[in-house]
């Protein structure tokens, strides 16, 4: 964290107040006494994300918060002796991004080692590999992953293009569904595994049947084999992994993310240690196994959070940085996913009619815990990917005593839901919780076969929830796609996909525009918070998260969005990228 500035102004004005400074400082001769903001930002195309100015030139920051907001010429004449100038000749300024859904811990061995996720061809995998190595010392651990070989040849990876590009450094690699891991030999030496080895039930030791040798591949189970190995606690300190997926987010223009890590203690000692340069709004998950009321579940969950409150309100950091934690919500799931068959459908699946999936909770286990959760004030995500998962959420709240207080109970993923639902939740209140890159990577890849094309219009129903009244808000579900804001964003435009080999628009009646995704992006995620006056658009009276972009975006914005890069992130007026 940098250090703490003194703010100089009182830190709420009324738009346009800053007339009222410019008036004030004119007057003063001792330019001592007229200091001016910390910072204006000057020559940019400013997208608010606030209806009452939704486009400007520059602004103000005093304080850690927008002060004014306005033309060139009127922020120019705000600045005083000690105010920094950011003249950004022209480019696309916006507010700092929210992402809406992320999994930071899950996600933090990619930040940390290697991302392979997206990447086609092999030898770029083995050259992010290779550059991972010259950057690491010799004999740490390289982790990370996400690779997919189906995008690639269909062909496992070895062991030995792994030695390759980095002989003298175990590596151990994630597939992008965590079905299976890679290692080199240097690995499996130091994890003492060998084709002898037990495994554990539901794994697999890959072995070539030629050689009789280990091929570096282990599914399922059997990659936990590599669990206690020398150095590899070290490598996967969740303190450290955390900085580095706020590091990586921040580097993306994001500046707060709705969290579903549900570990408190690891977050906290980030924040204590000044390093949490990202607000984050944690889900608090139930145990695994439920052997109490969901009323005790609930009351000692709510314990925690007060726990967690006095210990984030005992730190100053909040008084110049704003709210940097909080447990805000309760998560629950209900059902799996689309591509294995265990989302939950209302009518069989079109190409495996004899799949059942089986609800991770009965709807009266489900609505339980919703009223427990509503009963200790939590409000409540739920994962529900199938048409009657979304349902069964749907009648879970509307069963809910503490329902009409709740107005930030929300539905998370949604990839298919039936018209009448989509009704149901604006009639409740529920916000749409989705992500773009869930629609594009997948519906010519699995999703029309699935659930055919009669069902496809219920298939990532942006636009519809968005006229019928329902808040959407979008993230990114990292490290299960993309978290870079500007890919998901672009997503939402050209609703493209994969379908028959060819990549192509489908069903275009549901894209978004611009800035429709931007504020389902940035106000949209504020809206769900405590902090929906502090955060979200470049509003005086806020505090100051915003993003430079490297190019000033058209009028139009197209798919071009994706190859957009940040160039700065500020959190409350301090730069956290680059840092
Ligand atoms: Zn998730």
């Amino acid at each position: 964290m940098k250090s703490l500035r003194k703010p100089i102004f009182a830190t709420t004005y009324i738009s346009l107040s800053f007339f009222l400074l410019c008036g004030c400082s004119l007057q003063q001769d001792d330019a001592d006494e007229a200091p001016g903001p910390d910072l204006i930002v000057v020559n940019a195309d400013v997208h608010t994300v606030d209806s009452s100015i939704p486009k400007a030139e520059a602004f103000a920051i005093a304080g850690g918060k927008f002060v004014a907001v306005g033309s060139t010429t009127e922020i120019r004449q705000l600045a005083g002796n000690n105010t920094e100038i950011i003249d950004v000749a022209g480019v696309t300024v916006i507010p700092g991004l929210i992402d809406g859904h992320t999994h930071l811990l899950m996600g933090s061995v990619l930040a940390v080692g290697v991302d392979l996720s997206e990447i086609e061809e092999k030898r770029d995998w083995l050259g992010i590999i290779r550059d991972k190595a010259q950057g690491t010392p010799e004999g740490s651990w390289i982790l990370g992953g996400a690779w997919d070989h189906n995008l690639s040849d269909g062909v496992l990876p070895t062991k030995e293009m792994l030695d390759s590009v980095a002989p003298d450094h175990p590596v151990l690699l994630r597939d992008i569904d965590g079905h299976s891991a890679w290692a080199n030999s240097l690995a499996i030496e130091m994890a003492g595994v060998s084709a002898d080895s037990p495994v554990p039930p539901g794994g697999e030791i890959l072995i070539d049947p030629e050689t009789g040798e280990l091929t570096g591949i282990f599914l399922e189970s059997a990659g936990g084999l590599f669990g206690d190995a020398p150095g590899m606690a070290e490598a996967t300190d969740p303190v450290a992994g955390i900085k580095a997926a706020v590091d990586l987010a921040n580097s993306l223009g994001i500046t707060t993310v709705h969290d579903m890590s549900n570990n408190f203690d690891e977050f906290l000692r980030v924040f204590e240690a000044g390093d949490l340069t990202l607000r984050v709004w944690q889900g608090a998950r139930p145990p695994r196994v439920i052997d109490r009321s969901p009323s005790e579940i609930y009351a000692e969950m709510a314990a925690e959070r007060e726990r967690v409150r006095l210990q984030v309100a005992e730190n100053s950091q909040t008084e110049v940085m704003g709210p940097l934690f909080d447990i805000g919500y309760t998560k629950l799931m209900i059902d799996g996913v689309l591509s294995t068959y265990t989302a939950l459908m209302k009518a069989p699946y079109s190409d495996n009619p004899d799949a059942v999936a089986e609800p991770f909770a009965t709807r009266d286990q489900l609505n339980a815990m919703i009223a427990a959760a509503h009963e200790y004030d939590f409000p409540v995500a739920v994962h529900a990917i199938g048409d009657a998962g979304v349902s069964w959420v749907l009648d879970g709240f509307a069963a809910s005593p503490g329902k009409a207080g709740m107005q930030s109970d929300r539905i998370e993923h949604i990839e298919v839901v039936t018209p009448d639902d989509v009704q149901r939740f604006e009639a409740l209140g529920v916000v749409a919780s989705m992500q773009p890159h869930h629609a594009t990577c997948c519906v010519g890849n699995y999703v029309i076969d699935h659930i055919g094309r009669d069902r496809l219009p219920n298939a990532y129903a942006w636009r519809s929830m968005l006229d019928t009244g329902v808040p959407l808000v979008l993230g990114s579900d990292w490290p299960t796609s993309p978290l870079n804001p500007l890919i998901q964003m672009a997503d939402t435009i050209h609703r493209e996909t994969r379908i028959d080999g060819v990549v192509r628009p489908w069903d275009e009646g549901n894209t978004l525009s611009f800035a429709e995704a931007l504020y389902g992006y940035t106000q949209a995620g504020a809206n769900m918070t405590s902090w929906s006056d502090e955060i979200g658009s470049i509003s005086v009276g806020k505090w100051a998260d915003f993003v430079i972009l490297d190019e000033k975006l058209p009028d139009n914005v197209d798919r071009a969005l994706e190859n957009r890069q940040v160039t700065a992130t500020y959190l409350a007026g301090q730069r956290v990228y680059p840092d």
